[in-house]
């Protein structure tokens, strides 16, 4: 019997998500999530996608990520998915930080696992969970190949002149200060599925990707290697996002600490939790702040403007980066649905040879498509971003490819 089927797992703090995929033809077995781990109140929530396809719910306290991967793996079982089945190829893993050293999906051993855990001190609220994941999934399956796919490895490419801080150089390396670039496998999917749509190779293709969902980054793609991204050491720099507040002078830190008597840990909640839009205006579902604005609310709309203001900045700033844009895509929960943003962001830049066509920006839908009217001179996409078909499809190709190693390294 051929393996052919990868799972996929996200490790949060208190969250496990998981999608069982096949890759024979990248369809999705299972999907799943796991919430509040460690709680009295913790939550399974699992749909197989075969046979009838009903969702299942548990609550009820699942202690630690052990006990959660074990939870999955017998409701993955009752559905004849087993994690002990031959069919099973590997298990992929996202990791939030792979800092310098992993420009690749990696498999996992134990020398990968101390260097992710070296990261730790750069990546402190992701890279501890990830861990845990990687450590539960490995006791239970030992024998079998674990990948991990980093969130920072397609932005390793990036120049120096991009990826450095101004900042005296010793003291950044010491402390491994330099812009690392988050979201990295939604912006290769989509850069790469952008160039697709326009029927070209991805080396052929310049493309702005502007990933807005809770947490939100742009990055500057030049022939399918990224060149520059809003996210930086950590992901709370470039854009207005849903509770982070993105770009501001680093004196306001200061401010804050000197004069209004802030401790660090509070200023850290400050602009990771309770910035951004939900600072500005108390709601950071774009659903919610599009209906006030319609209603005319003040606060909604100089919220939707602040975002939508330094959007266009860096929509600007990565055009000169690149030189010459042939797309702009747009993904995730907001760049997938939110028609006003996509249109607010790009209006006023026909003279950069942008423009959405109203029409099509309306349309709804699951597939990548464009948006931008036959003249314009840059196209203006809608592509869904999909983190775990690509950390499936990452992790089965090095399998394989690992595989096929041992194999000659045997003969
Ligand atoms: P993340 O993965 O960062 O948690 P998502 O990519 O799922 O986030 O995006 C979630 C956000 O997408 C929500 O907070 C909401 O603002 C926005 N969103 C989802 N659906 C819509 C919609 N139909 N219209 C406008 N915004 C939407």
């Amino acid at each position: 019997m051929s393996s052919t089927r990868v799972l996929v797992l996200n490790s949060g703090s208190s969250s496990l998500k998981y999608q069982l995929l096949d890759m024979a033809d990248s369809a999705r077995l299972a999907v799943g999530l796991v919430e509040r781990i460690g709680e009295e109140t913790s939550r399974l929530k699992h749909t197989p996608l075969t046979g009838d396809g009903a969702e299942r719910e548990r609550t009820g306290p699942i202690a630690d990520h052990e006990a959660a991967l074990k939870a999955v793996a017998a409701e993955l079982a009752a559905d004849g998915l087993g994690l002990d089945s031959p069919e099973l190829a590997a298990i992929g893993h996202r990791v939030v930080h792979g800092g310098l050293k992993f420009t690749e999906p990696t498999v996992i051993d134990d020398a990968v696992l101390a260097e992710i855990e070296r990261l730790v001190p750069v990546a402190p609220l992701h890279n501890p969970a990830n861990i845990t994941g990687i450590r539960t999934a490995r006791a239970l399956r030992p024998d079998l190949p674990q990948v991990a796919v980093f969130d920072t490895a397609f932005h390793t490419t990036m120049p120096e002149a991009a990826a450095r801080y101004a900042i005296d150089v010793a003291t950044a390396d010491q402390h491994r200060v330099r812009r690392y670039g988050f979201h990295g496998t939604s912006h290769a999917y989509v850069s790469r599925t952008t160039a697709e749509l326009l029927g070209k190779a991805p080396e052929d293709v310049n493309v702005i990707v502007l990933h807005l969902g809770n947490g939100a980054s742009a990055s500057a793609v030049r022939g399918g290697r990224c060149v520059d991204t809003s996210m930086g050491l950590t992901p709370l720099e470039g854009l207005v996002m849903g509770t982070r507040s993105g770009d501001l002078d680093p004196a306001v830190i200061f401010h804050l600490a000197r004069v209004g008597g802030l401790s660090i840990d509070e200023i850290d909640t400050l602009l990771n939790k309770k910035s951004g839009l939900i600072g500005l205006c108390g709601d950071n579902d774009m659903r919610e702040i599009r209906r006030r604005v319609d209603e005319g609310d003040e606060q909604a709309r100089l919220a939707f403007d602040i975002y939508i203001h330094r959007l266009k900045k860096y929509i600007g700033a990565y055009y000169a980066v690149l030189g010459r844009v042939d797309a702009i895509a747009f993904t995730a929960g907001v760049g997938e649905n939110a028609a006003p943003v996509r249109a607010a962001a790009v209006a006023g830049l026909e003279e950069l040879g942008l423009a959405v066509d109203g029409e099509l920006n309306a349309v709804r839908g699951d597939e990548p498509r464009l948006i931008s009217p036959g003249y314009a001179r840059v196209k203006v996409a809608v592509v869904p971003t999909d983190e775990e078909l690509e950390i499936a499809s990452q992790t089965y190709a090095l399998v394989g490819r690992h595989e096929e190693r041992l194999r000659r390294m045997g003969n």
